[in-house]
């Protein structure tokens, strides 16, 4: 049999074929080939498994989507089940189970108003949807000028050209610019580095200003609004100050943008409520899911609207008003099983209900945190969480990028038995939200000691 061949391989044949044919994202090859890789072979729960037999919790739920650990057995179950039926056919123009009754429930949950279900395979897929519902939603309406979109700084929507070009982080896309449509972009309630340099107490919202003089200047080109609710991720886990979610969207209804979310991150129970946008009871335009939709078992993504855009998009066939959007694997039934066995385990585990006590130990446990004299601010929202470090506590004055201090404290980590990436200089909290509390714990125990042995004891 041939996968005898891979049953037989040795850890040297592993790490050496690695190194030679394996270009790894966001990865600097040249130092990630200098260091004896992490390769996993298995994983039950929280804890993931390499090929050596060591084992770490899973501290960022497998790149943000692990939900109810790994090895689940009610979803590696309905996988199977599926895969005696069929593994994959298509949706375009044809449907299928899992996609039709996954459509229904996600409606179901999502913030009220939201209406119809559109299919993709992953976040970045899932934000040029939007991009391209709602720009095409405004040329069917005769709004033929509003062909830009507005973003926040620091914002995070994926890697493809359109997700890049209202993503705000100078060192993922600044490379990118030449090929990028125009965004405006609006300052980040970045409050620890508060844009406007205001402590909480003295907040009147001024960042809020910004993005209204924008709208209120530019409107007229502007489709949509592009943002992260409550929590900007990959920017370093920005934790927004209540209200500017509620606010944001007010501006755009008022200016007449739509609004939409993006919930890649956050959705499906990670800020302690099933969607972030219930926080402040929001009904975005546009909301685009994908990382937890199915535990993080499976590409999968979805972008749900309203009837209002869905509508605009009807019409007799001679009017060619379809979307023009859709990818091969675009509802894929195994993904959306797997999505529907997520959703019986939220239901029947209560998981929402079952997060509260571990998001008030996580609490707990970041406050110890300030001790450290590198670390500058702790941002959390339910079970997630950034520590920003810095060479000065009184100055903020950053580390330099060269440093690469959040890189070391997670290779320290990693030694310690927990597996972990950071943002630049922002250690970043993101377990399934599985985790028990003597494993959530043992991270925090974790993470303590690997910043204290990197900024301290070094
Ligand atoms: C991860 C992420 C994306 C991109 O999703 P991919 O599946 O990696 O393409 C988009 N937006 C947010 C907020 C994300 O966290």
């Amino acid at each position: 049999m041939r996968n005898q061949a891979s049953v037989e391989m040795t850890t040297e044949q592993l790490e050496s074929w690695d190194r030679e044919y394996v270009w790894h994202p966001f990865t600097q090859m040249k130092d990630y080939v200098k260091e004896k890789p992490v390769i996993i072979e298995n994983g039950e729960g929280v804890i993931l498994r390499d090929i050596e037999g060591n084992e770490y919790i899973d501290g960022i739920s497998s790149m943000w989507c692990n939900i109810h650990g790994h090895r689940k057995k009610e979803i590696d179950d309905a996988i199977r089940e599926q895969l005696d039926k069929v593994a994959h056919t298509t949706l375009l123009g044809f449907s299928n189970v899992p996609a039709i009754e996954l459509a229904k429930r996600l409606i179901d949950i999502t913030p009220d108003g939201l209406a119809k279900v559109f299919y993709s395979d992953n976040g970045s897929t899932a934000m040029e949807v939007a991009i391209k519902m709602a720009f095409q939603y405004w040329q069917y309406k005769g709004y033929k000028n509003k062909t830009n979109y507005v973003a926040l700084q620091h914002g995070y929507h994926g890697d493809t050209v359109g997700a890049i070009s209202v993503g705000g982080i100078d060192i993922f896309h600044s490379v990118f610019k030449p090929l990028l449509f125009k965004t405006f972009f609006a300052p980040s309630p970045y409050c620890y580095r508060c844009p406007h340099g205001k402590d909480k107490t003295e907040c009147m919202f001024e960042c809020l200003k910004d993005l209204e003089e924008i709208l209120s200047k530019d409107s007229d080109s502007i489709a949509a609004m592009v943002m992260e609710p409550l929590i900007q991720g990959a920017g370093g886990m920005i934790v927004h100050p209540e209200g500017y979610l509620s606010r944001a969207k007010e501006l755009c209804e008022k200016y007449n943008v739509l609004f939409v979310a993006d919930e890649i991150m956050v959705g499906f129970g990670r800020t302690g409520k099933m969607f972030a946008c219930a926080h402040e009871n929001v009904t975005p335009d546009i909301m685009a899911l994908s990382k937890g939709i199915n535990g993080g078992y499976m590409p999968l993504a979805v972008t749900l609207t309203t009837d209002e855009i869905y509508n605009a998009f009807i019409g007799d066939y001679g009017e060619q008003k379809t979307f023009f959007h859709g990818h091969t694997y675009t509802g894929h039934p195994l993904a959306c099983s797997a999505a529907l066995a997520s959703l019986d385990i939220f239901e029947d585990e209560k998981v929402i209900e079952g997060l509260q006590p571990k998001i008030r130990l996580l609490k707990e446990r970041l406050e110890r945190f300030t001790n450290l004299n590198s670390v500058g601010d702790i941002r959390q929202s339910g079970l997630v969480a950034g520590i920003e470090l810095v060479r000065n506590k009184e100055t903020k004055e950053p580390y330099s990028w060269e440093e690469k201090i959040g890189a070391k404290v997670c290779f320290e980590a990693r030694q310690r038995g927990l597996i972990s990436r950071p943002l630049d200089n922002v250690i970043v909290i993101m377990p399934p939200l599985s985790i028990n509390t003597s494993q959530l714990n043992r991270m925090m125990d974790i993470i303590y000691e690997s910043i204290e042995t990197i900024t301290e004891i070094n």
